[in-house]
């Protein structure tokens, strides 16, 4: 199992802490969504299971790591939910970590979206936070630490996680199989390369970046206008938006035009409209790259 490369040495710390039987039994990891919280919670969870787990993580050839794979691991849950994660389904992983080990091994429930808590399920983990079970971990992922209850925050082992430098990022993606990946997309995604990565493979069913640029190009150039791109690109219009917003600031960063502010601040106002149900998004995306369009024509 690779680690993400810029989780590495936070992971090989946490490691060693858990081959000296150090490390603490409830663990927050927090940071920008979509930098790999996650996977580096399942990354450690495999480790703690791990038969023979060494400092490079685990093994991969013990009977732990294979169910660990095939997502069949008796000693391992995941609580998620689609709305907020209420109090029965904590009890549920609660009690798994409270039963005998299966694998004579420990028992790890990660709960990848803590904030989705409700104040009673936090509550109902509040207790076996506070009095663990032996050989029991808990790993709790969030982007936004400030909406978990104070008690929990102070009740676990924090790691702030950061951003992984632009090339780094930028390599990663490469490896992935992105090869075009570039520093303006990165950004419109916040520095967050597990957010590209999703972005360009949900970009089966709607608009890739690529295009997105190509669409713009056309535009700009006067060879295509903007309510039969707005048509084209209705199904992903907030993700339109969202790339016009960085392409906003971006031009904006360079020559401090205020077209390119106002595209800004159309760009978040828009935003919040198409929140609402059964807007007319060809309206607001033509309108959108109406405001594109003007200040290039300007210049030329
Ligand atoms: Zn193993």
């Amino acid at each position: 199992m690779s680690v993400i490369p810029w989780f590495s040495i936070v992971f090989a710390q946490l490691v060693d802490r858990l081959l000296k039987r150090r490390l603490h039994h409830g663990l927050l990891l927090t940071g920008p969504a979509g930098i790999g919280k996650y996977e580096l919670a399942r990354a450690l969870a495999k480790t703690m299971l791990c038969k023979s787990p060494d400092n490079e993580g685990p093994c991969e050839q013990c009977q732990s790591c294979a169910l660990f794979d095939a997502s069949t691991h008796p000693d391992y849950g995941e609580l998620t939910s689609d709305k907020q994660l209420g109090v029965d389904k904590i009890r549920e992983g609660i009690s798994r970590l409270n039963a005998t080990s299966q694998l004579s091994g420990s028992k790890v429930l990660i709960i990848p979206v803590a904030d989705s808590m409700t104040e009673s399920a936090a509550n109902a983990l509040l207790k076996t936070l506070e009095e663990p079970t032996d050989n029991t971990f808990i790993i709790l992922v969030t982007d936004r630490m400030a909406q978990l209850l104070p008690t929990i925050v102070s009740r676990c082992e924090k790691h702030i996680l950061s951003r992984p430098h632009t090339e780094v990022a930028l390599q990663w993606l490469r490896d992935q199989g992105i090869h075009n990946a570039t520093q303006a997309l990165l950004d419109a995604y916040g520095g967050a390369p597990l957010r590209v990565q999703s972005a360009l493979e949900e970009g089966a069913s709607g608009v890739s970046y690529v295009q997105y640029q190509e669409g713009l190009e056309t535009l700009l150039e006067g060879n295509n206008d903007a309510v039969s791109l707005a048509t084209k690109w209705q199904d992903s219009a907030a993700t339109i938006v969202d790339w016009l917003q960085q392409y906003a600031h971006q031009a904006y960063l360079q020559d401090n035009s205020p077209p390119m502010f106002n595209l800004y601040q159309s760009c978040i106002r828009s935003r919040q409209v198409l929140l609402n149900p059964g807007v007319n998004k060809i309206m607001i995306l033509s309108s959108l790259l109406a405001e594109v369009k003007r200040p290039a024509n300007r210049l030329g």
